[in-house]
């Protein structure tokens, strides 16, 4: 069995916010909860990196500072003794490594930065954007069953793709598309919820 989660608003906090409330920028606050257009989003926070001329160091000073939510941790322990554990997520390597080895050196897929020779962000090199299910469905055709967990419109197709979502402190769009899915409103029934899944593939032996 794969667990494949979410990482911002589900294990840890989102990590632009606190660069935007650190530097003053509005634009780097908003989030995937608030724009669901990830390429305007990220479009809005670039422009906004180049106008206050931050280098990506300044920035992953304050990301690396980002601990996991209480408890993150002991959750994915428990989840590796059912199986695999990765986080598939729409945040960068530059700032959310540190996060995936507090959390116990989780396996993360996520997005790059690419920087000019002054270390200011030039691009973004996209490594998940539309593959979220495509990595579901690599784990599925190898005969692996996936629970996913997340809790915005940016995790639809890996929620949709896996055989058992969880929408944890979902946004309203999500609980709208997938009415009857199971709901986490803390780390705990998240728990509960993949243990059932779990206890029920062993029933059937397919774990
Ligand atoms: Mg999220």
């Amino acid at each position: 069995m794969i667990f494949a989660l979410d990482l911002e608003g589900c294990l840890a906090p989102e990590i632009w916010p606190v660069l935007g409330a650190h530097f003053g920028l509005p634009e780097f606050g908003y989030t995937t909860r608030d724009i669901g257009d990830f390429d305007e989003l990220m479009a809005r926070r670039m422009e906004a990196a180049t106008r206050a001329g931050l280098r990506l160091a300044d920035l992953q000073a304050l990301a690396h500072a980002v601990e996991p939510y209480l408890g993150a941790r002991e959750f994915i322990a428990r989840l590796r003794a059912m199986g695999n554990v990765v986080i598939i997520s729409d945040t960068f390597h530059e700032f959310a490594d540190p996060l995936a080895m507090k959390l116990g050196g989780v396996n993360l897929f996520s997005n790059r930065f690419a920087v000019d020779g002054d270390g200011r962000i030039s691009g973004i090199r996209m490594r998940i954007r539309g593959r979220k299910e495509r990595l579901v469905s690599g784990f599925k055709n190898a005969g692996f069953k996936v629970a996913a967990m997340g809790d915005s419109m940016n995790d639809f197709s890996l929620l949709r793709s896996c055989d058992f979502p969880v929408l944890y402190r979902p946004v309203e769009a999500l609980l709208v598309e997938f009415t009857g899915a199971a709901v986490a409103h803390n780390l705990d029934d998240a728990l509960a919820f993949f243990e059932g899944a779990y206890a029920k593939l062993e029933e059937q032996g397919e774990v």
